[in-house]
């Protein structure tokens, strides 16, 4: 089954709103084992609108519209579906009974706006909205199913699931099955791990490997499809053991987890305790810390000393190191993180310092020069990157990399 889909809607084509009916009626398709294989966005034109359901019918099987059949001017959906296919827009009672429900008038008149969503092509059948004014409709057009769904997302959502999906499903014959399994990975660019993957995967056995910038992560998706639900999780399991070792250590999360979790469930099962003392990231470690739902348990305290007198008060960071190396140094990451450790009486202690930008760059120590310390019983560790990006990204991968620093010194502990 082939399934197209078309967005309509002016905002959506000036990128006024982002066309989240789109995301997530594929995501349902592709979930049902029906990827969809076309998807195009026309706006509030009804010319236009009865080309494209023209265009797209005649490439698929089935075709799910989104969007404008609401009672105002701009709404043109069902007058473009009746050009399409050569009918009348007539007025269909249960459609006009549906809509006084839905506004709450049961006798008198309807506003003239309203009484307009009631006409609807000759000969469609009306799917049900229990959510708003708008009834959906579908028919045949060029040996394609179209169904026509309002824009507004609750309500395309629910009649997607009630309605268009089970019609969708009974069309096809040999039923597909899809899963994926998402790898989130850090560390690697993108080309070195499609250097590293290259060819993992015997080919023909129905799993490919995508691969999706995340900024800063990258991730991993291994799709299956095949024609049983058995079949399809053994081909999935069996990339899964090649692939996992083959990202070894990068690897930060599997499906749904993060780093954030799992970095949360490492502190808890090692049963250590971690501070933090931050300077150029803000509080942004504390802040990922933290909004993981029982992080006490392991957290202690997190200082933004990003002052140098902060440095040297709450961190005991010596001011003629800061002097001397300057606050962006790997002394003074260590300093700070030994401090940390010290004052909070931590199992371990993070420390950040960098230049954020966009100035505070000098030609020795140019933007996006961060230095991360990890300081243990053991002693302290520092790490010197060199980052690019905006303001906004140097700050974003210099907390993922700290804190991806930890998972990897948790992994081995
Ligand atoms: P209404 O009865 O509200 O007019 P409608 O079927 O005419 O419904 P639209 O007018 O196209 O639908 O959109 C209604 C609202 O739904 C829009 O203002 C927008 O916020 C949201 N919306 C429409 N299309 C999409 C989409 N593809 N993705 C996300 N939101 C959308
Ligand atoms: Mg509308």
């Amino acid at each position: 089954v082939r399934i197209a889909v078309l967005s309509i809607g002016d905002e959506l084509l000036w990128g006024e709103i982002v066309d989240t009916n789109f995301a997530r009626i594929a995501a349902r398709c592709y979930d049902v084992g029906l990827p969809v294989t076309a998807h195009r966005t026309v706006g509030d034109d009804e010319a236009a609108i009865a080309a494209a359901l023209g265009e797209l019918a005649a490439g698929a099987d089935a075709l799910i519209v989104t969007g404008g059949l609401g009672p105002t001017s701009d709404d043109l959906t069902a007058a473009a579906a009746a050009k399409a296919s050569g009918v009348e827009l007539e007025r269909n009672e249960a459609a006009l009974a549906h809509v006084r429900h839905m506004a709450g008038r049961f006798g008198g008149d309807l506003p003239p706006a309203n009484e307009k969503q009631a006409l609807i092509p000759t000969g469609a059948v009306l799917i049900d909205n229990p959510l708003g004014t708008a009834c959906g409709f579908s028919f045949d057009l060029a040996g394609c199913r179209c169904f026509f769904l309002p824009g507004v997302p609750r309500e395309m959502e629910r009649m997607l699931e009630e309605s268009v999906l089970p019609e969708i499903l009974a069309l096809r014959r040999s039923p597909l099955v899809c899963r994926t399994l998402v790898f989130t990975v850090f560390g690697p660019s993108e080309a070195e791990l499609g250097t590293r993957l290259e060819g993992a995967l015997p080919g023909g056995r129905g799993v490919t490997i995508a691969y999706c910038v995340s900024f800063p992560e990258i991730l991993v998706k291994l799709r299956a499809t095949g024609t049983s639900e058995t079949g399809v999780a053994a081909a999935l399991d069996t990339a899964v053991s090649i692939v996992r070792p083959l990202l070894g250590e990068d690897l930060v999360a599997e499906g749904e987890e993060g780093l954030d979790a799992v970095l949360a469930r490492l502190l808890k099962e090692r049963g250590v305790t971690l501070a933090l003392a931050e300077s150029c990231t803000g509080g942004l470690l504390a802040g990922r810390i933290t909004a993981v739902a029982g992080s006490s348990a392991y957290f202690l305290e997190g200082a933004v000393t990003y002052a140098n007198a902060a440095k040297v008060r709450v961190l005991g960071v010596p001011e003629p190191l800061l002097a001397e190396k300057g606050a962006v140094s790997p002394e003074t990451a260590e300093a700070m993180a030994a401090g940390m450790r010290r004052a909070a009486g931590s199992d371990l202690a993070l420390a950040v310092t960098g230049i954020a930008g966009p100035d505070g760059g000098t030609p020795d120590k140019p933007v996006g020069t961060v230095y991360i310390a990890l300081a243990d019983s053991g002693g302290c560790l520092v790490r010197h990157c060199l980052f690019r990006g905006s303001r906004e990204e140097i700050r974003t991968i210099t907390a993922y990399t700290a804190l991806d620093w930890l998972r990897r010194r948790l992994l081995v502990q």
